[in-house]
């Protein structure tokens, strides 16, 4: 996504955690506890991906978005589809998208990464190399279309 911003990857920790279980470590009871509110969240506003479950293997893992912000008020802390998301980056300033992956399946849930979205991050962009072309027909093109919103 074009706002994308402040990417945090915690693939490093899940591995963690798939390593501690295999060792024995913790059980899988530790680790597939999502509640009822995450999996609800999963079934009507998670994205299917077509990676299986590491714990089970039998299901497919489902991608949570959740959303947190001053701006989103009381729509905090709700889960929106991937989908969603561009449009809601081109209203608000600024919000953390918090993504959790979840099996239906066996109940295990992780947070795989979080980011921040919304309109700060198109700035913060026009401050990059596009200016020094300003003179060309690209930068001009551009400056028209900013004019024009
Ligand atoms: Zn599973």
């Amino acid at each position: 996504m074009r706002t994308q911003r402040q990417v945090v990857d915690y693939s490093l920790q899940k591995r963690a955690v798939l390593r501690e279980l295999l060792a024995g470590r913790v059980g899988t009871y530790d680790v597939c506890d999502a509640s009822p509110y995450l999996k609800n969240a999963a079934r009507f506003h998670g994205d299917p991906t077509d990676r299986r479950c590491p714990i089970c293997r039998s299901e497919n893992l489902t991608l949570v978005h959740y959303i947190y912000g001053d701006e989103l008020k009381q729509s905090a802390g709700q889960a929106r589809t991937l989908a969603e998301l561009p449009v809601l980056a081109m209203t608000l300033r600024e919000f953390q998208v918090f993504v959790v992956e979840v099996c239906l399946g066996c109940d295990w849930n992780h947070l795989v990464e979080q980011y921040l979205l919304g309109r700060d991050g198109l700035a913060a962009d026009s401050d990059g190399t596009g200016e020094q072309d300003a003179a060309g027909a690209e930068g001009a093109g551009r400056r028209r279309r900013e004019a024009q919103r």
